[in-house]
Order: C-alpha cells, then sequence, then structure tokens
C-alpha cells in the first residue's frame, strides 16, 4: 500500500449540497440536492459533464470554498470547510487547488513565469530554500509536460497559450496539493494543445496521486481522461457511474442523445450545440424531471421527481424509465 494509504488521505466532501440563486424576485435553481466525495486512495479523475448553464461551475465554486450552498456541507477531512480556520484552513486552501477555464486571466505581464510558479510556494511552504524552491518549480513544470530550462525567466507574451494553460496548471500543482478541480481547463485553448494538457491531468492522477474532478462540456476529453462520470442537466444528476458503461452503455434519454449527437472520434464537437442546448425551455417548477420538456420518451408519470437509482454495478441514472436494481448500492460515492 503506498504511503498515502496508510495516511488516510486528504477527502473532500459534499453533502445534499445544493444552490439556490436569487435574482431580484427570481429564483434560479442552479444546483439539485448532490451528495459525493473525492477520495484519496487509488487517485481519480471524476468527470462532471453538463451544457452551459447545468451547473458545472456552481458546483466547483462550492467545492473550492468559494461560494457557500444554500442547503448541505462541503467536508474536508471531516471538518466543514465554512468552519474551518487558521491552520486547518490553510491545509485546505492548500491541499485543494483550482485551474480556471481561462489561461490568461492569472498571469501579469510584468512578472516572469517564476513569480508566478513562487507565490504559491512562499504563500504555503515559507520554509523553503530558494534551491528547494526552484526544484519544486521544476518539478511542477516537467509534471505538466514542459521543460523548465524553456519556460523559466520568460515573460507571458514570450509564451503560447498552450505554455500558458500548462503553467496554469502546474501553478496549481506546485504545493503539491491532493485534489484539483478543473473547471473547463482546456475549453478556451487551441484544439491542437488540448491532448497535452489533459495528459498532464492523466499524469497527475497516476505519479502525484492527485484526485480530479474535471468539469467539462466535452463528452470525448471525459472518456478519454477519466475513470467516472456524473451527467449534469439543469443542476440535476441525470446519469453517473464507470465513465465507460455511461458512454458506452449510456440508460437516461438525455445521455442517450448526447452520446448519438457525437460523431466519434470528433474530439472538436461540443456537447453545447445548438440541437440540444435549448436556452428557451420552460421552468419546470418544483417537482418533475428536468429532461422532461425534451424527452422522446417521456410519459405522464414523468412529472414526478425521478430519484438518481442503481441499474448495474457502478452505473446509476435517474430516469422513471429505469427500475432500481435493489441487490446494488444507490450511494452516488460507492458508484463512481
Ligand atoms: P455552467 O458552469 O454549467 O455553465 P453555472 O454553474 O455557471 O453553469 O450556472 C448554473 C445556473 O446558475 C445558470 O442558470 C446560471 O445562469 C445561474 N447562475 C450562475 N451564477 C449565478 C449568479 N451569481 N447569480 C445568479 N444566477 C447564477
Ligand atoms: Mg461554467
Amino acid at each position: 500500500p503506498s504511503l498515502r494509504g496508510l495516511m488516510n488521505t486528504a477527502t473532500l466532501e459534499l453533502k445534499n449540497v445544493s444552490k439556490l440563486y436569487r435574482v431580484g424576485k427570481k429564483e434560479v435553481h442552479a444546483l439539485n440536492p448532490i451528495t459525493f466525495d473525492l477520495l484519496g486512495d487509488p487517485a481519480r479523475i471524476i468527470t462532471v459533464a453538463g451544457e452551459s448553464g447545468s451547473g458545472k461551475t456552481t458546483l466547483a465554486s462550492i467545492m473550492l470554498g468559494l461560494l457557500g450552498p444554500t442547503t448541505g456541507q462541503v467536508l474536508y477531512e471531516g471538518k466543514d470547510v465554512s468552519k474551518l480556520s487558521g491552520a486547518q484552513y490553510r491545509d485546505f486552501r492548500k491541499n485543494v487547488q483550482a485551474v480556471f477555464q481561462d489561461p490568461f486571466a492569472v498571469f501579469n505581464p510584468f512578472y516572469q513565469v517564476d513569480h508566478l510558479l513562487e507565490v504559491p510556494i512562499r504563500k504555503f511552504n515559507p520554509g523553503l530554500s530558494k534551491a528547494a524552491r526552484r526544484k519544486a518549480m521544476e518539478e511542477a513544470l516537467e509534471a505538466v509536460g514542459l521543460q523548465p530550462s524553456e519556460i523559466l525567466g520568460r515573460y507571458p507574451h514570450q509564451l503560447s497559450g498552450g505554455q500558458r494553460q500548462r503553467i496554469n496548471v502546474a501553478r496549481a500543482i506546485v504545493i503539491k496539493p491532493k485534489i484539483l478541480v478543473a473547471d473547463e481547463p482546456v475549453s478556451m485553448v487551441d484544439a491542437s494543445l488540448r491532448a497535452n494538457i489533459l495528459e498532464a491531468l492523466v499524469s497527475l492522477r497516476e505519479n502525484y496521486k492527485v484526485n480530479i474532478l474535471y468539469i467539462t462540456h466535452d463528452l470525448t476529453t471525459a472518456y478519454h481522461v477519466s475513470d467516472s462520470i456524473i451527467v449534469l442537466y439543469r443542476g440535476s444528476v441525470m446519469e453517473a457511474g464507470d465513465i465507460t458503461k455511461v458512454v458506452e452503455s449510456p440508460q437516461h434519454p438525455y445521455t442517450q442523445l448526447l452520446i448519438n449527437s457525437i460523431p466519434w472520434p470528433d474530439l472538436e464537437r461540443k456537447w453545447d450545440n445548438q440541437r440540444y442546448a435549448n436556452p428557451d425551455i420552460q421552468e419546470i417548477s418544483g417537482a418533475g424531471c428536468k429532461f422532461y420538456s425534451r424527452c422522446p420518451n417521456r410519459q405522464p408519470g414523468c412529472q414526478v421527481t425521478p430519484q438518481l437509482v442503481p441499474l448495474f454495478p457502478r452505473h446509476l441514472a435517474s430516469c422513471l424509465l429505469h427500475q432500481p436494481q435493489a441487490n446494488l448500492d444507490s450511494n452516488l460515492t460507492q458508484n463512481l
């Protein structure tokens, strides 16, 4: 067993987390109650996939402690993130890192890349010598497939978009976090460079045992890099489980539509294409399947909110067309 296993590694748990935004008199149910966790060992990449507006960034922001949930709790090492203070809060900030969509946002044109990488090291490992800091920076750059000698000492304008986004990932891992939340890390990067960045995520899981929440609207990259998937539609989990099972044998009509709309193996095709991303759909107030108005298989009974139920080992769906398999675990965490 690895040392991490023996040490009872970092856990990040969501317990019945939901989010309701209030904008004036309007209420947006961005996320319906969801319970799952990112556990330490063995490290995994869990994809959260969904169209634009399905609640992915809301979920990421709540997991990172940047946004408070309306109901439920986020627990880091068993403790409520909103109540962490002092050393525990620092430990959370150090070990749960984020990579955001925009590869340019974090770069200050007047500072060399070294500065960008050094800030988190100085903050979280203030005791390190200059040589040790340099070594940490080199390791992080190598982990994302960059040559330190080609990167250190450069200014942002001397780097390509793909290099910038890989540095963005390097910056998140330079202090060796246990968990990485990557919100659409490749959606603003040129198609030709995406594979490199995704390979970097896989290598983080393999070589550094980092657990990764990979958020995307792109099912094809999810299929290539992740171990399991949670499919969100308008804030609700439609289907979840082992990535191969969900993609190769989708059970929910929504997931089936999505997968059938992808001309495999076209890596460019986005989920939120015109055909299926319809912002005009009517809000079903409160109860009912979120997919009802678009579902080709809908039935009168579907206006009752479906539960997420187990259909096969490591494969869940929330659709009334399916009966739960009573002998299987219905817990989302156990099935990811
Ligand atoms: P995604 O990342 O999947 O595109 P988001 O989590 O950004 O989805 O948004 C989910 C829903 O919540 C959308 O309907 C969005 O308009 C709404 N929303 C997001 N942030 C806010 C906010 N700060 N105030 C009000 N509504 C918001
Ligand atoms: Mg988003």
